[in-house]
């Protein structure tokens, strides 16, 4: 049962055909034979989520399903998603050992949700990465070729996913974090809009950039969790108050007549060639389906990265001011005086990535460098959204690989930052402009999964998740299981 979507195991369990405890002892047994390899899981709680299992199974026997749409069912949470009283550590020594004092809000609507939580997955430390190599706890290997990265920075949540070890799982994507690891691993991510999912509750790195985003087996489950996760929340000033959608509504609608543009900047030099031809051949099957598509430049693309590293890093430094020995987690105990104290803590708890970060963004923010760098990243974050704001007047989504190559061999970037970088080159710009974005697994290279990204103007996820279903349903791809 641990192989069914979301969707198959509500339904059978709806049906009566099984019962949560079921479902989950399946699960437990998927993590059980498998963590040893995968590494997904930085917590498990077999018997708070047997419990909850239990609990689930009392309501299903009464018939009260009334407002729990995901009762019952198995999911797990990226460890930089605060649950209170469990361990939260962000995949850093800094944090390790911190206990949560309060619920990420996406993470309570889960439980209100009657959701059963399997347990914490690994990340790059503070989310800041691409292949999960970052983890100062643990290497999480691709379940499609355990030589090969997950992808990162949910990397974890990606992975147990495509390994059945959950039904589906929450992430973060500051600049591609849920996209890219759905892409490397077979599985569908989305990026919502800014603001359509609260981000209380999780750790913040780039606060302007950061949402969190379900990953899933299919299209459909991704639509089930944001139909649960959306909404307004007081707590957090960027949440944005609009009426709830059913996310589900239109993922049948056919696609005929809907205007998609490719993206120049991202179709030629720089994406290996075997990814271009899976995206190829799944264009194709889209104008099947009677979508017209046409190429459309974004020439401010080519400033992206360099903008999301100075933003990113920028918002990184000062939120990561916050971990100073005093607050959270490690302190260094033989220091002599507070500034000590604090020089010594971080510099033990923190891994040589967030340190490089946390010198590039104080640097990009000090006196006499913030116009030069900061302020011009916010400028050219306004000229990007300007490019997709012209491409949207005219189509109605942009597509791309999600990554411009599939998962790459551990090792193989983790020593040159900016090879590193530009594996988040088609993701970037999605969360410099707020948009939503998704990806969908759409062919193999070389026996390995390749991710096609569509973005569609802001709050259009109903849109976005249409095209996305139409993408799906045509690819052909086949998910592994191990
Ligand atoms: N890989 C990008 C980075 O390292 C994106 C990370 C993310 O989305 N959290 O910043």
């Amino acid at each position: 049962m641990h192989k069914l979507s979301l969707k198959e195991a509500r339904r059978k369990l709806w049906r009566g055909e099984t019962t949560s405890e079921l479902l989950t002892e399946n699960v437990f047994q998927q993590i059980q034979a498998h963590e040893p390899v995968v590494q997904a899981y930085l917590s498990i709680y077999r018997e708070q989520a047997l419990a909850q299992a239990k609990a689930a199974d009392e309501r299903l026997k009464k018939g009260d399903t009334d407002g729990a749409p995901l009762l019952g069912l198995p999911l797990a949470l990226k460890d930089n998603l605060n649950l209170a009283g469990t361990e939260t550590t962000c995949a850093s020594k800094i944090l390790k050992g911190y206990i949560s004092r309060y619920t990420a809000t996406a993470v309570q609507k889960l439980l209100d949700a009657g959701a059963v939580i399997t347990g914490k997955l690994n990340l790059d430390e503070f989310a800041m990465g691409s292949s999960t190599e970052n983890s100062a706890l643990q290497k999480t290997t691709n379940p499609w070729d355990k030589e090969r990265v997950p992808g990162g920075s949910s990397g974890g949540a990606a992975a147990a996913v495509a390994a059945d070890e959950c039904f589906g799982s929450l992430g973060s994507d500051t600049g591609g974090s849920i996209r890219q690891p759905a892409a490397f691993c077979g599985i569908v991510g989305l990026k919502p809009t800014y603001g359509l999912v609260s981000r209380y509750g999780l750790v913040a790195f780039g606060s302007s950039l950061d949402q969190i985003g379900p990953l899933t087996k299919t299209v459909e489950d991704a639509a089930l969790l944001l139909n649960v996760i959306a909404g307004y929340d007081e707590k957090d000033s960027t949440s944005v108050n609009r009426p709830p959608e059913d996310y589900t509504a239109d993922l049948n609608s056919d696609i005929a007549g809907k205007r998609l543009a490719v993206i120049k900047e991202l179709s030629g030099e720089g994406i290996d060639a075997g990814v271009r031809q899976a995206i190829e051949k799944m264009l194709d099957k889209l104008r099947e389906q009677g979508a017209v598509i046409e190429t459309v430049a974004l020439p401010s693309f080519k400033y992206a990265l360099a903008a999301y590293y100075l933003v990113a890093t920028s918002e990184a430094s000062a939120n990561l001011a916050r971990f100073d020995g005093v607050r959270f987690g490690h302190r260094n105990k033989s220091a002599r005086g507070t500034l000590e104290m604090f020089k010594r803590s971080r510099a033990e708890g923190f891994g040589p990535e967030v340190k490089r970060r946390i010198m590039l963004g104080t640097y990009a923010l000090s006196a006499g460098y913030y116009d030069a760098y900061y302020l011009k990243a916010q400028k050219v974050r306004t000229l990007i959204r300007q490019d997709y704001a012209r491409a949207f007047a005219k189509y109605d989504a942009v597509l791309s690989p999600t990554s411009p190559s599939v998962a790459f061999k551990f090792g193989a970037k983790v020593n040159d930052p900016l090879s590193m970088y530009l594996s988040d080159i088609a993701t970037i710009p999605v969360n410099l402009a707020g948009l939503p974005g998704i990806s969908v697994p759409c062919g193999l290279e070389n026996k390995l999964p390749v991710g096609l990204q569509i973005a569609t103007p802001e709050f259009t996820e109903r849109k976005l998740l249409q095209i996305a279903a139409a993408a799906e349903r045509s690819s052909g791809f086949e998910r592994m299981h191990l």
